[in-house]
């Protein structure tokens, strides 16, 4: 599937709905959007974003993070698609991949008091970083501990209405982030990015990154390191 997310000083909806557009090659059945004004507001539906003439572009806040579907768990239907959010409505999440693990992570979330609204692989990993969130408060070290769960293949993006940074992941999935004048967007691939920016870098798998308008870190086992950003040259 394609994610792609966005933070600076636009509404990101908009750009978020046309990236998507943009991405849609990677998997088309059902797509959505997920925004951070005050509280997290999501629209998401089975179907193109881009036969969809609807609401999805006029969702409020300067961050927000976006997903077309190629189902592997879960029929397409609107549930199914993403972005998915946990039990409080303070986290919302997208995902590229497969979590192998997801039954017995879920069997444990339940467990605990979980409620499923969906039936992706993917809804557990949300769950889980709202249990380490409620903990620590801290984002990072919520999807961190989160994703060393994860058996599978992920590239994800985490909103929390009550944090600055989006959150990215890979494993196995590419994300590729673009760095603006003062926005950042976070995708799949360079496609959503390269008429607001020419400046990429490129994540490795086992990097978690914080992103901000102004901000790029990226952590491999806990420690920070950089990743080379690079220039797409469109002349050649
Ligand atoms: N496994 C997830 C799902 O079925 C993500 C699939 C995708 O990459 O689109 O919802």
């Amino acid at each position: 599937c394609g994610i792609i997310g966005y933070t600076g000083k636009r509404d990101a909806a908009p750009i978020l709905v046309e990236g998507l557009k943009k991405l849609e090659y990677r998997g088309y059945d059902s797509f959505g959007i997920a925004t951070a004004d005050e509280a997290i507001s999501v629209v998401k539906k089975e179907g193109r974003i881009s036969n969809h003439a609807g609401t999805a572009g006029n969702l409020k806040g300067k961050r927000g993070i976006g997903h077309t579907r190629w189902a592997t768990h879960g029929v397409p239907n609107d549930q199914n698609a993403h972005p998915h959010t946990d039990c409080t409505n303070r986290i919302a999440l997208v995902h590229n991949g497969i979590i192998e693990n997801y039954a017995e992570l879920k069997r444990e979330l339940i467990q605990r008091d979980h409620v499923f609204r969906s039936e992706t692989d993917t809804e557990a990993i949300v769950h889980l970083v709202e249990e380490e969130y409620a903990k620590k408060n801290h984002l990072l070290d919520a999807v961190r501990t989160a994703v060393s769960r994860l058996k599978g293949s992920y590239a994800l993006l985490v909103l929390a209405s009550d944090n600055e940074e989006i959150v990215a992941a890979r494993n196995a999935s590419p994300l590729v982030i673009g760095i603006g004048d003062g926005e950042t967007f976070i995708a799949s691939d360079i496609t959503p990015m390269l008429e607001y920016t020419e400046r990429v870098l490129f994540l490795e798998d086992g990097d978690i990154a914080t992103v901000t308008r102004e901000n790029v870190s990226i952590y491999q086992n806990g420690k920070q390191v950089n990743r080379p950003v690079e220039l797409i040259d469109w002349s050649v």
